[in-house]
């Protein structure tokens, strides 16, 4: 009789694909659910191809599996709501998809936990983006309230003139504008909430972009020890408020010492694939964990560590693996031209090894 503990995954992608590859030591098997049949994380579990919104598949995932859960934000709270009222255990569950669907509803949802975030309106209307711009001033973001993602779906206002433009592509769906942060870098913060509660976070981290896709992630962020407590309490809050059952990342801008939440993911995260090699436990085995029910795992940190995204192509192997310290996650994808195909993690015992690793590995990814 099969014993073995098994994890249905709604969406298939590479965070799927660690997730199933931290799970394997552990000895639980996974199955995925993704529209793809070439869907990176079947490498290491069963596939099931299928619409996220699929009843069918969405049962036929889940057949058979001790709890569901996602590595896409964009899987319908109803696919959720449907396997949870056949007695599913989803985790983490629809409230937290909801929330981070949402960028008006993140937004109130951090507000209300007394976490500052740029200011914004609700736009649903030409006349109502005037009234807000009035309200907020320029420059400005306006972003769709659901579905962007790495930059897409938004456009800056830097004049008034910019408003016709802004409206004609984003309008016609629910839009948010934000007050432009001028910050002076970009953070986030990973946590996980067990079933009973317990709450780990790993190291703030900088992240860097290019093109609206993330680029390098320095771990910890440099001088960021006064910055540590605040980012973790917000995490912490924010897992408990939403019930949160499993590992959760926010987005955070510094703005001279103060963090303001920029947006929530409610699954593993790019910021956090550094864990693989640099934190005592990874950010994917801690998910596994916390959906079965297991104790979680230590997240502190292994020497000072960096992730680079390998976009658009991979890198030559042979080239990164003579740099010490570095290891590269092929995610055995198709390439095209800004599409996340890897990454390389480096770890060192100083900041400074750190930084003369990293100055050998960055004109490896920079194309
Ligand atoms: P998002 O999709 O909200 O994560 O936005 C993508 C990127 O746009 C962020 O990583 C920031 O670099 C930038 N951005 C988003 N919102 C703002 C804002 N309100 N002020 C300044 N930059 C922003």
């Amino acid at each position: 009789m099969e014993t073995r503990a098994t994890v249905a995954v709604l969406g298939g992608g590479q965070l799927g694909r660690m997730l199933g590859l931290a799970a394997i030591p552990l000895g639980v098997a996974f199955r995925f659910l993704d529209p793809s049949p070439d869907a990176p994380a079947a490498a290491v579990g069963e596939l099931v191809v299928g619409g996220l919104d699929d009843e069918a598949a969405l049962d036929e995932v889940a057949r058979g599996a001790d709890v569901v859960t996602y590595e896409w934000e964009g899987v319908p709270a109803t696919s959720a709501r449907h396997l949870a009222a056949h007695g599913m255990p989803v985790r983490p569950g629809d409230r937290s998809l909801e929330v981070s669907q949402d960028r008006l509803v993140e937004k109130d949802t951090f507000r209300a936990l007394g976490v500052g975030t740029p200011e914004y309106r609700a736009v649903s209307s030409r006349p109502d983006l005037d009234t807000a711009v009035d309200a907020i001033g320029l420059p400005a973001v306006l972003k769709t309230r659901r579905g962007g993602y790495d930059g897409k779906g938004q456009a800056v206002l830097r004049a008034p003139s910019d408003l016709d433009a802004a409206w004609t592509s984003l309008g016609d769906v629910p839009l948010i504008l934000e007050a432009f942060v001028p910050f002076d870098r970009e953070l986030s913060i990973v946590g996980v909430r067990g079933v009973d509660g317990a709450i780990a976070c790993w190291r703030v981290v900088e992240n860097e972009h290019r093109d609206g896709i993330l680029h390098l992630t320095r771990a910890p962020a440099p001088s960021s020890e006064a910055l540590t407590a605040r980012a973790q309490e917000i995490a912490s809050e924010l897992l408990l408020a939403l019930d949160h059952v499993g590992v959760l990342a926010i987005e955070l801008f510094d703005v001279e010492g103060d963090l303001l939440a920029n947006e929530v993911a409610p699954r593993v995260h790019n910021s956090g694939h550094w864990t693989i090699e640099g934190a005592m436990t990874s950010q994917f085995e801690n998910h596994v964990r916390a959906v079965l029910g297991l104790p979680l795992g230590d997240t502190s940190a292994r020497g000072t560590a960096a992730m680079l995204n390998c976009v658009g192509a991979m890198p030559d192997a042979g080239a990164v693996l003579t740099v010490p310290g570095a290891h590269l996650h092929d995610y055995g994808k198709a390439a095209r031209p800004g599409r996340k195909l890897g990454h390389i993690t480096v770890v060192a015992d100083s900041p400074a090894d750190l930084d003369a690793r990293l100055a050998r590995l960055l004109p490896l990814v920079d194309r």
